[in-house]
């Protein structure tokens, strides 16, 4: 793969940074846009940004990177070196390749004016990273400044029309609370998803990376909320027909995606989603801005991080505040399954902590949940060993959308 050095493209209201990108697919261009007012943060002395982005297809295509400009020399060393090794452990259709850059860059090229960033997404642990990194006892240089709103695969990975409205709407739903904040809300849009065509729970930790990276000349500190407590870090398969995610390797890989004048931090790792669910149930901003939904624009109360979002609030008897966010009627159609799911499937660490805050809190299941969740349990069985017995007949390409 060849990478050819990032350019502007004036786009009316907005700017586009983009590169022409030669790979086994043909030539391509992979963009990403943003309000104008940030043109002059954006990256263009580097492809940093751009060789993140595009790692995850040079290593399915098992091309080796060579790029017509300059990357960080930090972020050379650090994927070269650990990253596309931890990467290749994590995705079994990944191999291993190498970077080759035409120059390296000290970080010396361009100033940088020490922002704080983080995405904003309304969710758990996007509140969890706020309510850490804006309070008072916070040091001045770690205080966010600025929150990030990016298309690049958590609003649907495989269908860009239909993310793009759902980005769209997401974003009008959120922007109030920037600005009653005070903080600037970046929006950034990106073909991101359409280049990689890959699951978005198998590489969000480098889809973000990448989007954060444009902005070197902004941020020098970027927190990227850790899907899992620093206890279960590890490095796991997580392809095939597993349910797993790159998230676990979270605290890994942040120092990977380092440059020499940006900082990509992986947060809240002290905490578990209980802890951090109860952090900011005592933050009232969350009880209009609060958005776990998975499916929709505004929360549905029945998908399964509504759901479990729901029932933690109730154990911990804060959903009265959430009222007007959720819909209780909704939530109380499904419950009985979703408490199924939770007593059958221990091996999710989010059922576990679940679980134990009924005991801590004393509270009990139905008897009839235990038979509907042996039900489920063998269900979901039958399930699996349809799935594995699919993935003998079906190519790595196909699987990765099962
Ligand atoms: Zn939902």
């Amino acid at each position: 793969m060849k990478i050819y050095s990032p350019q502007l493209i004036d786009a009316g209201d907005e700017v586009k940074i983009q590169t022409t990108f030669e790979c086994k697919q043909g030539t391509k261009i992979l963009w990403y846009s943003v309000d104008k007012n940030y043109a002059k943060y954006l990256t263009t002395e580097k492809s940093d940004a751009f060789v993140v982005g595009l790692l995850l297809l040079a290593m399915q295509n098992n091309e080796d990177i060579y790029i017509e400009g300059k990357m960080s020399e930090i972020l050379y060393y650090n994927l070269n070196n650990y990253y596309i090794k931890l990467l290749s452990l994590s995705l079994s259709n990944l191999n291993e390749i190498k970077i080759f850059p035409k120059e390296l860059d000290n970080g010396k090229s361009y100033y940088c004016k020490q922002a704080v960033g983080t995405g904003f997404s309304g969710g758990v642990d996007s509140f969890s990273t706020i309510c850490q990194h804006m309070l008072e006892d916070t040091p001045e240089s770690y205080k966010i400044t600025h929150f990030l709103f990016a298309n690049v695969g958590s609003h649907g990975e495989f269908e860009p029309e239909k993310a793009k409205n759902l980005f769209n709407e997401r974003y009008d739903l959120l922007k109030n609370y920037p600005e009653e904040t005070g903080r600037n809300f970046i929006k950034l849009d990106s073909n991101l998803s359409e280049i990689l065509n890959m699951k978005f729970t198998h590489t969000h930790t480098v889809r973000n990376a990448s989007s954060a990276l444009l902005m070197q000349k902004l941020f020098s500190k970027y927190y990227y909320s850790s899907g899992y407590k620093i206890d279960e870090t590890k490095v796991q398969l997580v392809d095939k027909v597993s349910n797993g995610s790159i998230a676990y390797s979270d605290a890994i890989a942040q120092k990977y995606l380092c440059t020499e004048t940006f900082s990509f931090i992986s947060t809240s790792l002290q905490l578990d989603r209980v802890e951090r669910t109860k952090l900011i149930s005592n933050y009232e901003p969350t009880y209009k801005y609060l958005n776990t939904c998975v499916k929709d624009g505004t929360n549905c109360s029945t998908c399964f991080k509504c759901c479990r979002t729901i029932f933690t609030l109730q154990l911990l008897n804060k959903f009265d505040k959430y009222k007007d966010i959720f819909n209780l009627e909704t939530f109380n159609t499904k419950k009985n399954l979703f408490l199924a799911s939770v007593i059958s499937d221990k091996n999710s660490i989010y059922n576990r902590e679940i679980l134990q805050l009924t005991k801590d809190t004393g509270y009990k299941f139905p008897f009839y949940l235990y038979i509907l969740a042996m039900y489920l349990w063998i269900f979901e069985k039958f399930k699996n060993s349809l799935k594995y017995t699919i993935y003998f007949f079906l190519d790595q390409n196909k699987i990765r959308k099962i």
